[in-house]
């Protein structure tokens, strides 16, 4: 019987009771210090203890997965602990394309798909010197926004990147990467793409809490020009967003070219859950800042089903779930070499 397996942490306990749902076993790969949340949960069949994440890659730890015949299910964890050719190494099953976290992973390459996707994508500005416009600038992989910072010119971006190097949250020899600043309502678009029905789904929307930016909104502005600290785009959590249903259409067509995009450049394409993040301007004009290759955390909001599930499917559907469904289905067709790397 396949088994699902996870690392215990970001969506974990969506995707592993989802998996459960799906009549599965479960198997997290749990950090010593956290045993104990994740004992709680009684739809986790088996923890595997490690002092550190990157024990998966070790044959112990492998074995285990592969004894249970498991499929990994990649997340922003992953991406953020392990290195892409840490990534790329591991011999368990991955759900989806383990080959596609590298673009998601490295900044030029990201631009790069989204490019060919088509997606409205903010400029990107390769010089601080350029700086003439609010931009934005960001650390490399998934450091959910830790460390980025605003800035208006290169005076701007020369003060806040030293002020962070010397708080110790930026290296000095670290590559940052800068493009526009886009405003408007943040959306973050969650897809589900099955290869086995050659079908594209629109999951749902998600807004992101990140702190200490949003904060500072509710700052009256005379503090806030006192204020030195450089605010961070830390997220801390996330909210559920229904669209406009006139921008639906638009939607599916960014998902769609995505998907397309992604079995051109990077094979075998973009299976299984992703994300196209952005904001909406105010003339409802999307602009694209960023994808996730696989599920992300945003999704959490959703256990229990989401609004544009509940339109395709008769019954509570998780992305968790719709995982476990997809992997369910390749293994009573044997077809589980067309979802997983
Ligand atoms: P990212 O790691 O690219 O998802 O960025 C983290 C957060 O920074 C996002 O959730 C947004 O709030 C913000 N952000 C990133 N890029 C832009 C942009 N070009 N314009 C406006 N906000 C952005």
């Amino acid at each position: 019987m396949t088994a699902i397996a996870t690392l215990g942490s970001h969506c974990s306990l969506q995707v592993l009771k989802g998996a459960k749902d799906e009549g599965l076993k479960t198997i997290l790969v749990c950090e010593k210090k956290r045993e104990k949340l994740y004992q709680r949960f009684p739809f986790i069949d088996e923890l595997i203890i490690v002092e550190s994440f990157k024990e998966i890659l070790d044959q112990k730890c492998q074995s285990i997965l592969e004894e249970n015949e498991s499929v990994l299910i990649p997340h922003g964890t992953l991406i953020a602990q392990m290195s892409s050719e840490e990534i790329e190494s591991i011999k368990t099953p991955m759900f989806g394309n383990k080959w596609i976290l590298r673009w998601e992973s490295d900044r030029e390459m990201k631009e790069k798909l989204m490019r060919e996707a088509n997606l409205p994508v903010p400029k990107p500005v390769t010089n601080p010197k350029d700086i003439d416009k609010l931009v934005i600038v960001k650390r490399q992989g998934a450091a959910g926004g830790k460390g980025y910072f605003m800035a208006a010119n290169e005076e701007d971006y020369n003060a806040k990147r030293n002020q962070l190097i010397s708080e110790g949250v930026l290296s000095k020899d670290e590559t940052l990467y800068i493009q526009e600043y886009a405003a408007g309502v943040l959306a973050y678009l969650q897809f589900f793409y099955s290869p086995l029905k050659e079908e594209l789904e629109f999951f749902g929307v998600d807004q992101r809490h990140e702190s200490d930016i949003e904060g500072l909104g509710r700052i009256p502005a005379a503090q806030q020009l006192k204020s030195t600290k450089v605010p961070s785009f830390n997220v801390i959590g996330n909210s559920p967003l229904v669209l406009r249903e006139s921008l639906l259409d638009e939607v599916y067509t960014m998902g769609e070219n995505f998907v397309e995009a992604a079995k051109r450049v990077v094979k075998p394409g973009m299976n299984g859950p992703f994300c196209i993040e952005g904001v909406y301007d105010d003339n409802a004009k999307f602009t694209s800042f960023e994808f996730s290759a696989r599920i992300v955390a945003g999704s959490n909001i959703y256990m229990d089903g989401s609004p544009y599930y509940s339109l395709l499917f008769n019954e509570t559907m998780s992305m968790g779930k719709r995982i476990a469904r997809e992997i369910k289905t390749a293994t009573e067709t044997s077809q589980l070499d067309k979802i997983t790397t």
